[in-house]
């Protein structure tokens, strides 16, 4: 792809391969009519395990139809919810699972329980601009309050818009996993290809920068991480500086990442625009978004201070975690 500027400090293990880590989450495979929440079946310890009470007439029916205690004959309350709440399918009203859960295993603002994976569906299948996982000033001082506000709820809300927007045209879409969608871009349709490349990489990199800060980050990684850069790159400084220049030599707009290959080896790029690392078939382990919008309003045109700052709040406890999956 050749929006996609690698820069290989290894040199390339052979072919790509589908990203590992859509793996590590429930994800939809398959572009069926399958509708991830009206055909999701409920597992039977869901299903209603109570039914008509005792002390009833006969057939424990009373004249209104109803049971003594307010149950319709089939142990339904009167608004069809069982006696614990639920839907005859074991869905919250909400479409949740009783654990907050989607019925594939998502989170309502469409993260896995981990947080890593954007394959970004709601209840109602379409896309949906998940919450900043700490306060908006929480990262002060090194990323401030006014551009977090506006770097969320502007520009990551107008991707998410703008991938709605273009897959409902092909409504069938919205079946995929964000990543299904990315993987092979050449294979949607022509006319909203671009606007998913554009917007679903806005999407799928921004849901990943949030998740990669902390305000408990900063500092350095330890363990098989940290093991994996001293080898690849000398020393923790030595990396720090590499991935520094990568991402000031990037002209114009776009993302300097450190990725893990599939024999475990790291390697930086950088991709241009929203494109993300998808087709590479790479793990991202780290992102720094380059746009002047992540930076401009505090550092100006000073990109080197705002990744000098931003290398306080890398959340490398996250990024060992998926270092090591
Ligand atoms: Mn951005």
């Amino acid at each position: 792809m050749k929006d996609l500027l690698p820069l290989l400090l290894i040199p390339l293990a052979a072919g790509f391969r589908r990203n590992d880590f859509a793996a590590a989450a429930p994800v939809s495979n398959n572009m069926t009519d399958h509708h991830m929440m009206s055909d999701a079946m409920p597992s039977d310890d869901m299903m209603p395990h109570t039914m008509p009470p005792t002390g009833m007439a006969p057939n424990g029916v009373t004249p209104t139809g109803m049971t003594p205690n307010g149950m319709t004959p089939n142990g339904m309350t009167p608004n069809g919810m069982t006696p614990t709440g639920m839907t005859p399918t074991g869905m919250t009203p909400n479409g949740m699972t009783p654990n907050g859960m989607t019925p594939n295993g998502m989170t309502p603002n469409g993260m896995t329980p981990n947080g890593m994976t954007p394959n970004g569906m709601t209840p109602n299948g379409r896309y949906q601009l998940p919450p900043l996982p700490y306060d908006y000033d929480a990262l002060e001082p090194y990323i401030d309050e006014e551009t977090m506000r506006v770097h969320h709820d502007g520009h990551h809300r107008k991707y998410v818009d703008e991938l709605n927007k273009a897959l409902s045209k092909y409504p069938r879409l919205f079946n995929l996993t964000l990543e299904e969608l990315l993987r092979n871009p050449n294979r949607l349709p022509s006319d909203i290809a671009e606007d998913v490349v554009n917007n679903g990489g806005g999407h799928y990199n921004h849901t990943f920068f949030w998740q990669i800060m902390s305000p408990e980050g900063g500092g350095r990684p330890d363990g098989n991480l940290s093991a994996a850069i001293n080898r690849t790159f000398g020393s923790f400084d030595s990396f720090k500086n590499t991935f520094k220049e990568t991402a000031l030599d990037l002209f114009g707009s776009g993302w300097t990442w450190l990725l893990k290959d599939d024999s475990g080896n790291l390697r930086l790029a950088t991709t241009r625009n929203q494109n993300t690392p998808i087709p590479l078939g790479f793990r991202p382990i780290i992102a720094l978004d380059v746009w002047e919008h992540a930076y401009y309003l505090k550092h100006q045109n000073d990109r080197g201070a705002y990744i000098d700052d931003w290398f306080n709040v890398v959340d490398w406890d996250q990024a060992e975690e998926l270092y090591n999956m």
